[in-house]
């Protein structure tokens, strides 16, 4: 493991340089990774004046409202942008699984921080898997690297070969139509033997790097939810904020 990414020793923070030992340093913590209120459903920052006291709890967008996705509930760390685009990327393509180590305290931080308390419903941790062929072009799965050390922060069992995946979607951005990304993911998702055989009753975190529109991890949510799952929760560690209307 990368000296850099352990946090251990001093190193140059790698948002700004500053030379720090934790990996990423605070003032760049507060300053990127500041808590947002957020949809409960599909991680979108909601404007401050849109909460009450009684929703402040588990709050949701009008969409999620009227059209409830399968998940327990959502959290996203941070907002997927400058300085965590770069990030990510040198995590999932610049083959440097290690980022991870240094990645995962943000949305530790928001999971300890979560006002739904989903750290302690959850029993354990699965990864959103990559299909079988890219994830061995790549050798590894970066929502993998986030949730075995989210795992062991949390003291709950990950298990990275419950939930499979068998076909890629190559096309999955090309539809801009919601009902077609939905129809172009089914049966994407399935159960390993010891996954369909020990998931039913469970409450789960789904963990994933990023979320764009969701339809991928609300797809892998609905297979567990399918199989038996008593609660499916959505970790994610940043979420591509949209233009979609603020509630
Ligand atoms: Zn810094
Ligand atoms: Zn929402």
């Amino acid at each position: 493991m990368s000296w850099l990414a352990t946090g251990r020793w001093p190193a140059p923070c790698p948002i700004c340089r500053q030379w720090t030992r934790g990996g990423l340093c605070s003032p760049c913590l507060q300053r990127f990774a500041a808590p947002q209120s957020r949809c409960t459903g599909c991680g979108l920052a909601l404007a401050a004046d849109a909460l009450t006291a009684a929703r402040a709890q588990a709050p949701r967008c009008g969409r999620c409202i009227e059209d409830p996705p399968p998940v327990t509930g959502t959290l996203a760390a941070l907002d997927y942008g400058f300085p965590w685009d770069g990030l990510i990327g040198a995590m999932k393509f610049g083959g440097r699984p290690e980022m991870a180590g240094l990645l995962v305290k943000p949305l530790l931080e928001a999971i300890q921080q979560d006002q739904q308390h989903s750290a302690k419903a959850v029993e354990l941790l699965l990864p959103v898997p990559l299909f079988e062929k890219r994830a061995q072009q790549r050798g590894y799965n970066q929502s993998w690297e986030l949730a075995r050390r989210l795992g062991k922060a949390l003291d709950r069992p990950a298990h990275a070969d419950w939930l499979l995946r068998w076909r890629a979607t190559e096309t999955q951005s090309l539809l801009a139509d919601p009902a077609a990304r939905r129809a172009n993911l089914r049966g994407v998702f399935l159960l390993s033997t010891a996954g369909s055989r020990l998931l039913a009753g469970k409450r789960v975190a789904l963990v994933d790097d990023v979320m764009t529109t969701g339809a991928t991890a609300f797809e892998a949510a609905r297979t567990l939810q399918q199989a038996g799952a008593a609660q499916v929760w959505l970790w994610v560690l940043a979420r591509t904020p949209t233009a979609a209307p603020k509630d």
